[in-house]
């Protein structure tokens, strides 16, 4: 998932929409919605909690689709390469069989949130194992998997712009 370079994680939502939540950030109000509405943050907090939540979450809904070798935060990811999550797909032959292997990397922000978001982005990365371009059967596949899916991004962009504007992460990190 790559947002624009400059970071206008709205781009694309209806101009209304965008401005409300502009309005709700400007009147200090999206913050406390959003506590609100998801109070804690996910405990998923080492590469290796984060390989196995991902791997569940395969194998419910893409059972056969090569296999993960690798899962894991990175700090360069938002910062350097402008970018949530990424997915690579590394084919090598092994025992004269071309084997596919799944990379997913998560940016290390999403250790500090809700579950909720967590959930929506790990599942849009494994869809990139299915579709690489972000078409209707990309997003229909995305909503198979998280049926809140559209509604997930919307509030994950609307905090990624709080987020540009105050400067703080809203959900603190719980004790390890
Ligand atoms: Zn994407």
């Amino acid at each position: 998932m790559r947002p624009h370079a400059t970071p206008n994680y709205l781009t694309g939502y209806p101009a209304a929409l965008i401005e409300q939540v502009h309005q709700l950030i400007a009147q200090e109000k999206l913050a406390p919605w959003l506590l609100a509405k998801y109070p804690q943050a996910h405990a998923i907090r080492t590469d290796s909690s984060l390989y196995d939540y991902v791997h569940e979450l395969k194998n419910q809904h893409l059972r056969n689709a090569g296999q993960l070798s690798r899962v894991a935060y990175d700090p360069k990811l938002h910062i350097i390469k402008n970018a949530l999550g990424t997915h690579t797909n590394i084919s090598r032959v092994q025992g004269g069989k071309l084997k596919a292997k799944q990379e997913i990397r998560i940016a290390t922000l999403f250790r500090q949130m809700p579950q909720e978001f967590l959930h929506m982005i790990v599942v849009h990365e494994l869809a990139h194992i299915k579709q690489r371009n972000h078409d209707k059967a990309f997003y229909q596949l995305c909503q198979h998997m998280e049926p809140a899916y559209s509604q997930l991004e919307f509030e994950l962009r609307a905090y990624l712009t709080y987020l540009d504007r105050a400067g703080a992460a809203l959900w603190v990190t719980p004790p390890a």
